[in-house]
């Protein structure tokens, strides 16, 4: 199952601007099957978990102040090459850069607060698909614990 599935998130941002209908209904457009979903609220230290690897960047306060701010939504996301076919559909990571028709480019803020996450490798994908779902579920997909 590796390369098939990412990992992504509607972020707080976007949930708070009801725009989950519309960049869920982008989703399926872009041929995503929608294979787990969950709508989540993170703490302080979640979001400082999930966020781990940004942890002494500039901007890493400021995140972990969006991302628990308010409803997120957490999901598993299959389509061939997944993450490649996830971070193209998003588009870049400052809605400024993001080509016309991504999601960040109809949907994000600013650079901050830019509307959903996408995994950036296989094995981020399983990590952050574990940090949200039963490794039961995971399972049911294929997509053990081991990646
Ligand atoms: N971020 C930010 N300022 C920056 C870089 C990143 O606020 O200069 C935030 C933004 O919400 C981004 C997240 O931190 O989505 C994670 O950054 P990363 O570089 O991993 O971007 P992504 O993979 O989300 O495109
Ligand atoms: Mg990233």
């Amino acid at each position: 199952m590796a390369g098939n599935i990412s990992f992504a998130m509607i972020k707080p941002d976007a949930v708070a601007a009801r725009r989950v209908g519309a960049i869920l209904a982008h989703v399926q457009q872009a041929g995503f099957e929608i294979r787990a979903l969950r709508m989540v609220r993170l703490s302080r230290v979640e979001a400082e978990a999930f966020y781990a690897v940004h942890q002494g960047r500039p901007f890493f306060k400021e995140l972990v102040e969006f991302m628990c701010s308010g409803r997120a939504v957490a999901m598993v996301l299959e389509k061939p090459d997944a993450v490649a076919a996830w971070r193209a559909t998003i588009g870049a990571t400052d809605p400024a850069e993001a080509a016309a028709g991504t999601i960040r480019k109809l949907f994000a803020e600013s650079k901050g607060r830019n509307a959903v996450h996408g995994s950036d490798s296989d094995e981020t994908a399983a990590r952050e698909a574990a940090f949200f779902f039963p490794e039961r579920e995971l399972a049911l997909l294929g997509w053990g614990a081991a990646g």
